[in-house]
């Protein structure tokens, strides 16, 4: 049972795995692969300088793919959850859908980007929301400064965004849950040891991560199962 007291601060991290209950392809499964190329040979700003054309034909057909996806039930728990904890929760997401906002979720940190937004590679134009398509032979996407736009995304190489305010809610938080993530990429995989003596630890998912132990409880399942039911039992 999860009993969260109402002076409690909620952080809770998600991973691909609940992105992957919804439909959305992971690509860190087994091969890591998207046709002939591994993930890091077309998402890496090496990519970008060498073939921004084969970079916006992968980040096109992710597009189209999360276009397709709907929120499953773990985001509408998460959704809910909030609308309880208000700024106690703190929502931080590796995956760069939507499902979250889609499901209701306001005020979530998006620390790998966003997959629906774009930016210049130049300028300090903001993201802004974009989801068109940039598949051959459509023409790669320019800024009026001349730049290119890119997708909003932390690459391999790159440092994920937010990084302040999360280490900040890790500071305050008293209950830590890492839900559908492999524990394997960084930092989001160190994140745990970061709250270990000052907050409670969760790790829901199907999966056994590699930082397994850092958790003091588990539970297995799907995150939609397993979300639904343990904060149904919130009073
Ligand atoms: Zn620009």
């Amino acid at each position: 049972m999860l009993a969260i007291s109402s002076t409690d601060r909620v952080f809770i991290l998600t991973g691909a795995g609940v992105s992957a209950e919804s439909g959305i392809p992971t690509f860190r499964g087994e091969n890591g692969l998207w046709g002939n190329y591994r993930i890091e040979e077309v998402a890496s700003p090496h990519a970008w300088t060498r073939d921004p054309r084969l970079v916006w034909q992968f980040y096109s057909m992710r597009r189209r793919a999360a276009s397709a996806a709907r929120p499953n039930p773990a985001h509408c728990a998460l959704a809910k959850l909030g609308q309880r904890l208000g700024d106690r929760l703190f929502l931080c997401t590796q995956n760069v859908d939507n499902l979250d906002e889609q499901a209701g979720s306001n005020n979530v940190i998006h620390m790998h980007g966003e997959l629906f937004k774009s930016r210049c590679d130049t300028c300090s134009r903001p993201p802004f929301e974009d989801s068109k398509l940039y598949e051959p032979p459509a023409a790669l996407p320019l800024c009026e400064c001349g730049g290119r736009i890119r997708p909003h995304i932390c690459w391999f190489g790159e440092v994920p965004f937010e990084l302040d305010r999360i280490f900040g809610a890790l500071e305050e938080c008293t209950l830590f849950m890492a839900v559908g993530t492999s524990g394997v990429v960084e930092p989001a995989a160190s994140f745990v040891a970061h709250v270990i003596g000052h907050a409670r630890t969760i790790y829901v998912g199907a999966d056994e991560p590699a930082n397994l132990l850092a958790f003091t409880e588990r539970h297995w399942g799907k995150a939609g199962e397993v979300l639904p039911q343990l904060f149904a039992q919130l009073s």
